[in-house]
């Protein structure tokens, strides 16, 4: 028998609730998602439905212009952020959904505040945004490795809220999804990286200094979920040691913001019976 969790037993089990924000845990949440969806069966099923939804969703929203929605994918190196993005989104019109991945800031992006790059590719209304990283870089490895003053990295939870703040309110809804894996199947991914021919382009030396810093990073991923989980952009745990479930978990965070715009084709203000087509 399949046995497909609903969106909001999914919700409910990712989100780190607002209000308890503060004594939130990492160490609380699995990595493997087995408790999510039993069998990979089923999320095998689950992310087939909703990639179609999600499709039919966004050409909705579309048409509509009923808001804009931003997915910001933060996660460890090899947690996965491109391989959800191009699972979640199989079906999706690339006409509708544009995806925007943030490195290390170049001189100009240096040369302004730091969320000048992320407000600029935020979506229009009738449009899927996807952040691959974003403005959480700037109080993750910018604290990590010391990139900027501390009282500056201080500040900036504040102003990550309050512009997430000013998007929810302009119409565009914030899904935050942190994809979380253990350091032993981040560990495997590497190897995996290393040995298969095909990933090897993937590797990349740096992502092993980072490894070295895991324990660094976790700290400062439960800080950032603790301080900008809110009402009006709360923060998501997906685990992400199967790619199976984590994608099928992700779609369903996805379809269900989808569903909360309630998106519908609008009336035309005429009837087809008024344009005769000879
Ligand atoms: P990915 O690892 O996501 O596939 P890259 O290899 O381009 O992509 O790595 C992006 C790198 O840029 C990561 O190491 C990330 O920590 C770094 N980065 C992103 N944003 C910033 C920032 N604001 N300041 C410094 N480094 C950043």
């Amino acid at each position: 028998m399949s046995s497909i969790p609903s969106i909001d037993a999914v919700r409910e089990a990712t989100l780190v609730e607002p209000k308890k924000a503060k004594s939130f845990s990492l160490k609380d949440r699995a990595t493997h998602g087995s408790s999510i969806f039993d069998s990979k069966k089923d999320a095998k099923a689950s992310l087939e439905e909703d990639a179609l939804a999600i499709n039919d969703l966004q050409d909705a929203l579309f048409a509509s212009k009923a808001g804009a929605l931003l997915v910001v994918l933060q996660g460890i190196d090899t947690s996965g952020k491109d391989g959800t993005t191009k699972e979640a989104f199989r079906y999706t019109s690339p006409l509708g959904v544009n995806v925007f991945a943030y490195g290390k800031p170049t001189e100009d992006e240096l040369a302004h505040d730091y969320l000048w790059r992320l407000h600029q590719n935020t979506p229009r209304k009738g449009y899927i945004h996807v952040f691959n990283r974003s403005q959480y870089e700037d109080v993750l490895v910018v604290k990590v490795r010391d990139l900027a003053p501390a009282k500056q990295v201080e500040q900036r939870y504040d102003q990550i809220n309050a512009f997430e703040k000013l998007l929810f309110e302009n119409g565009t809804r914030v899904l935050k999804i942190m994809l979380h894996m253990s350091k032993e199947e981040q560990g495997e991914r590497l190897r995996e990286r290393l040995e298969v021919p095909e990933k090897r382009w993937k590797f990349n030396p740096g992502d092993l200094e980072d490894r070295k810093l895991w324990d660094d990073y976790q700290i400062a991923y439960e800080t950032a979920l603790q301080r900008c989980s809110t009402p009006h952009a709360p923060w998501h745990v997906v685990p992400a040691d199967s790619r199976t479930r984590r994608d099928a978990i992700a779609a369903r965070l996805i379809r269900g913001e989808l569903e909360a715009m309630k998106p519908t084709y609008p009336d035309p203000g005429w009837r087809p019976e008024q344009y005769p087509i000879d």
